[in-house]
């Protein structure tokens, strides 16, 4: 019987264009193996070590697959069945940044991702959180913005939060926005102390996002100053960690050294995560695995992991309940 794939899982930080198969990628025809950004991104990905900034360019690669429309709709129709096919993923809020190409505007392009959630039909319940790209200029990140809340006056029970995302090495966190988004409704997930920035992870803890993305480098251990440490265990924001991620790009020395060490020894909230499984070659059951393997869980812990999760997800009390109920069920016929 293998529990980390039976058990009804949450996930909560999982990027659209990192999260499609290498099946996936290969259908909308994006593989086209001669061309000499293919063999570029072929190498990095070869590599058993790799810069952040590396990693970065190999989602390049799906861009380049989901530039239309369609392919929008079908990439997201494939994750969407991935999670749950092979992941038994009860819910999942995807993410993704809102793109314009040729031909695609950015509400295209969330009209294409809302559409494949709204027909899906299978029994995972998906939620949509969309990103701004740390990258992008302050007028650019504004012009999204819009584009973000105007979609989520459109589909209100799809688009449920907002998030900070994009090589940490550049931009930074604007404050002016996200409080922005959160007085227009908007959850709030921003990736977090990816690489060491001791001020604007003051700036992210002091505006107090409902979730953080990795945390990497925040506990004192990992090189975190005292004080943010000391602001964070005031307000105890639970973190999205994504071990296999932290570990192939480096930030985290092992599995074994991965930061969530700390939170499951001082019982801080966390969840785990994908980020990018196709990228990253992972699976949200592998996730779990990880975690067991190396941080000395036992399985009644995992079941813990998920049903504690259900706290941290930005849809209905209602929902909440429903998975509660669905986590329960599972408990008590698996005893
Ligand atoms: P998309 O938003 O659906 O296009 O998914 C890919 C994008 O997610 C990348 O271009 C990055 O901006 C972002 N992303 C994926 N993984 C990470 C991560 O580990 N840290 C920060 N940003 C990430």
């Amino acid at each position: 019987d293998d529990f980390c794939f039976d058990l009804p899982k949450i996930e909560l930080h999982a990027h659209l264009n990192g999260s499609l198969s290498d099946q996936c990628l290969k259908k909308l025809n994006c593989m086209d193996e001669s061309t000499k950004e293919y063999k570029r991104i072929a190498d990095v990905l070869d590599k058993t070590e790799r810069t952040l900034t590396e990693c970065f360019e190999v989602f390049n690669i799906a861009h380049r697959a989901t530039n239309t429309v369609d392919a929008v709709y079908k990439a997201t129709q494939s994750v969407i069945r991935d999670f749950y096919l092979n992941d038994h993923v009860v819910y999942l809020e995807l993410r993704t940044t809102p793109r314009a190409e040729e031909g695609m505007s950015k509400e295209d392009y969330v009209s294409a991702v809302v559409r494949a959630i709204k027909e899906n039909n299978l029994e995972i319940i998906v939620k949509l959180i969309l990103s701004i790209d740390r990258r992008h200029s302050t007028e650019e990140s504004l012009d999204t913005l819009n584009v973000i809340l105007k979609m989520k006056t459109k589909y209100p029970d799809v688009i449920v939060g907002i998030d900070l995302s994009g090589n940490p090495h550049e931009g930074k966190f604007n404050v002016d926005l996200f409080q922005k988004a959160r007085d227009n409704g908007l959850k709030t997930s921003i990736h977090c102390a990816e690489i060491k920035n001791d001020e604007e992870v003051e700036n992210i803890l002091t505006f107090g996002p409902d979730r953080l993305g990795h945390a990497t480098f925040l506990h004192p251990s990992f090189g975190g100053s005292q004080s943010n440490w000391d602001i964070y265990c005031k307000k105890k924001i639970p973190v999205e960690c994504c071990l296999t991620s932290n570990v192939i790009c480096g930030t985290s020395k092992s599995f074994q050294e991965h930061h969530i060490r700390e939170w499951i020894k001082s019982s801080l909230p966390f969840c785990i995560c994908t980020d990018d499984k196709g990228v990253f070659c992972t699976s949200l059951k592998k996730e779990y695995e990880m975690v067991v393997e190396h941080h000395g869980l036992e399985p009644k812990d995992l079941w813990q992991i998920s049903y504690n999760t259900v706290d941290y997800i930005f849809a209905s009390d209602e929902i909440k309940t429903r998975l509660k109920v669905k986590l329960m069920n599972w408990y008590n016929s698996h005893e």
